[in-house]
């Protein structure tokens, strides 16, 4: 049984029954079979089904923006960004998609020969619960486009979500089965990749859960994209306008409860602003207000369940017991629910769990640095590799730190780390493989074929 639970006071919002074998072998040859009509499909009409699918999103936004506050605790203003942004991918590839996998001619002794793009088949994405829709959509937008079908399972505890998005694409007007739920915990996804109609893998989650789905995936010669954790390193220099960057550092760490792989988790400061990055970081820290993810007056909502925020906080004990220093927060609230406040932990040093783990949730981690090379070092100095921002007044020394010395795959320069259709989105590292939005995401997924016509 499947179990929504609502992390605000912990009361069960629906169970659902989780579909057995058959069942599952069932919808897998359905989607099969959409997927065998769907890849003669023109791009045309992909595209004004995807737009449609915009549409709906759109049109229902508060709905769905409701299901995951209720499903995972999300504040409701951020929840309906998140519909929205839904939305915006369909546009994209809506507008790009065919461009982007037009053949490409290529000059070689043949009287002709180019590179087409073809699908590939089911493609299986196992998706976590912190960004119900968004990391859905960014996966099965780009794959329908190009002529995939997908099946979804979806964390456990986002069932309506996964449900409300199998929907969409319903309502939309897309073939019957090409996008369906899989209702099923993850014991029963090495079974599903093991399936031949399964031709693809796609995971956005924890690095554990990325090892297992690709070792299995691996012994059956099945494509992966991993998309992991992160710890975000934010290096805040020298020449840093320290007034600006507080709000965008602390936005990012708290962003969706602290709860994004894109997070700023590490901020690295120069030692010359240390103390004073410390003050007006703890200050900023301070004004966030926790409380109903409904209510739009508040910036922070519960942990997504209460096992995953007793985990966070006992990262917070363990950096402590190793001698960092505890500012803000710290303390479990005495309340029902997955709360856990805003949490400044300074002086953290490797060895300990705030300068080694990822810590997803409200929990910033200050480290000082002697200098920029330095902080530069620290910054790599970490099993991730998602994102990182560098805070400087130089601009040219910032894009010169991104783009040749930050060992992550997004590095930005005076602005939080965020994703954005245009853009290729993905890691290096533990952080995972692969490349999530823009022509690089939808080329992962179809067979690359090289046609010579002697
Ligand atoms: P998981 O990585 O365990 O879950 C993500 C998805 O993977 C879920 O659908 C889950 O299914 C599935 N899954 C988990 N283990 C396996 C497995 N062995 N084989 C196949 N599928 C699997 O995340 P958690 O919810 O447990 O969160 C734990 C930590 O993961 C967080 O604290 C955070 O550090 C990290 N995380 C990172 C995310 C990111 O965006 N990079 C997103 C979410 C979590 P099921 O729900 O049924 O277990």
């Amino acid at each position: 049984m499947l179990q929504s639970i609502n992390p605000v006071n912990e009361e069960l919002i629906k169970e659902y029954e989780e579909h057995t074998d058959s069942e599952i072998e069932n919808i897998l040859k359905r989607n099969d079979k959409a997927f065998k009509s769907w890849r003669t499909v023109d791009f045309g009409h992909r595209a004004d089904l995807m737009r449609k699918a915009g549409d709906v999103l759109r049109n229902n936004r508060d709905e769905y923006a409701e299901l995951m506050t209720r499903e995972m605790g999300k504040p409701i203003s951020g929840a309906r960004a998140e519909v929205d942004k839904c939305a915006w991918v369909c546009d994209y590839y809506a507008e790009n998609g065919e461009a982007f996998l037009n053949d490409e001619i290529i000059e070689t002794d043949a009287s002709k020969s180019f590179v087409t793009f073809e699908p590939l088949g089911s493609v299986l994405a196992v998706m976590p619960w912190n960004f119900p829709f968004w990391q859905v959509f960014r996966f099965a937008v780009p794959g329908l486009m190009a002529g995939n079908a997908g099946l979804l399972k979806h964390a456990s505890n986002v069932t309506g979500c996964a449900l409300a998005i199998e929907d969409v694409f319903k309502k939309a007007g897309f073939p019957e089965d090409l996008f369906r739920t899989l209702k099923i915990g993850s014991s029963k996804v090495a079974g599903v990749i093991e399936n031949p109609i399964i031709k693809a893998v796609t995971l956005t989650g924890s690095v554990p859960a990325g090892k297992a789905v690709a070792e299995k995936a691996g012994s059956e010669l099945k494509k992966t994209v991993l998309e992991l954790g992160g710890s975000d390193p934010y290096l805040i220099l020298d020449d840093a306008d320290i007034d600006k960057a507080i709000p965008t550092c602390v936005n990012s760490r708290l962003i969706n409860n602290g709860q994004s792989c894109i997070a700023a988790k590490r901020f690295i400061v120069v030692e010359s602003r240390f103390e004073e990055f410390e003050e007006k970081f703890v200050e900023e820290m301070k004004n966030r207000t926790m409380g109903d993810p409904m209510d739009d007056s508040f910036d922070l909502g519960p942990q997504a369940r209460n096992d995953l925020r007793d985990e966070l906080h006992d990262q917070v004990k363990r950096s402590i017991d190793k001698g960092a220093k505890c500012l803000l927060g710290g303390e479990i609230p005495d309340r029902k629910g997955a709360w856990y406040p805003p949490t400044v932990l300074t002086d953290v040093k490797q060895g300990m769990a705030a300068y080694e783990e990822e810590l997803f949730g409200p929990v910033a981690a200050i480290i000082k640095a002697k200098d920029e090379e330095e902080a530069i070092q620290i910054a790599n100095d970490s099993i991730f590799g998602l994102g990182a921002a560098v805070f400087t007044e130089d601009l040219g020394k910032g894009e010169k730190i991104a783009s040749k010395k930050l060992n992550a795959g997004n590095c930005f320069v005076n602005s939080l780390v965020k994703s954005d259709p245009r853009l290729p989105f993905g890691g290096i590292k533990e952080s995972g493989y692969g490349r999530e939005l823009s022509h690089f995401g939808i080329k992962e997924f179809v067979n690359v074929k090289t046609v010579y016509v002697g």
